[in-house]
């Protein structure tokens, strides 16, 4: 069995990669399984280069197959931003009770509401050459939180065709709607050729 390496420590990242790659014939391994304790930053501006600093990171250190990825809310009122920044914007330990309201706030007059999730994930293989996959979920800045499913800024990312907000809409089908769930099918796609 070929091992592939995911550089997270997210386990709903992990669940989610791991159903998706043992079927492809991967045993699929993550940082939690490594006896070292590794950190790796986020110094890109870009999702794709992040997505392929930290896998490029574990490349060097076990020369085996890898994966990882990075997302974002990017807010054309913000000019793009969190963006790459989605998760340290305002404070990592601040709530996104807090940063959602504070979106809300800052665009309460605003009619330019356009929004998109980005998602980029980088495979390594073993001979060290690299592809890089994007995936992407338009939407609008709702003009308030609604719903309690998924997680971040869920509550107030309205995708249109549902008429509602990703936090009201199931697991199940956020996935296959999602900037994550989209870069995911591409990434099989490429990996199984
Ligand atoms: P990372 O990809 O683990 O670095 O996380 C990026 C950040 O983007 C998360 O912490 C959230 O703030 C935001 N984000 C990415 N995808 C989603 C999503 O599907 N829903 C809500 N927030 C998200």
């Amino acid at each position: 069995m070929k091992k592939i390496l995911i550089a997270t420590k997210n386990k709903g990242k992990i669940k989610e990669f791991k159903e998706m790659l043992t079927p492809l014939g991967y045993e699929v391994q993550s940082l939690l399984d490594l006896k070292e304790e590794i950190e790796i930053e986020e110094t890109g501006t870009t999702f794709e280069e992040n997505a392929y600093i930290k896998a490029k990171a574990i490349y060097d250190l076990y020369h085996c197959d890898v994966i990882s990825d990075d997302s974002g809310l990017c807010i054309d009122f913000f000019e793009g931003g969190p963006g790459v920044y989605s998760a340290r914007w305002l404070g990592v330990d601040t709530s996104y009770d807090y940063k959602n309201n504070y979106i809300l706030d800052k665009m309460k007059d605003s009619k330019d509401r356009k929004a998109q999730y980005v998602c980029c994930i980088a495979h390594i293989n073993e001979e060290g050459s690299h592809e890089i996959y994007r995936g992407e979920c338009i939407g609008e800045i709702a003009l308030k939180p609604e719903g309690s499913n998924g997680f971040g800024y869920d509550p107030i990312f309205y995708y249109p065709p549902y008429q509602t907000t990703l936090a009201n809409v199931s697991e199940e089908d956020k996935n296959t709607i999602s900037h994550r769930g989209i870069a995911l099918e591409k990434l099989l796609e490429g990996m199984s050729k």
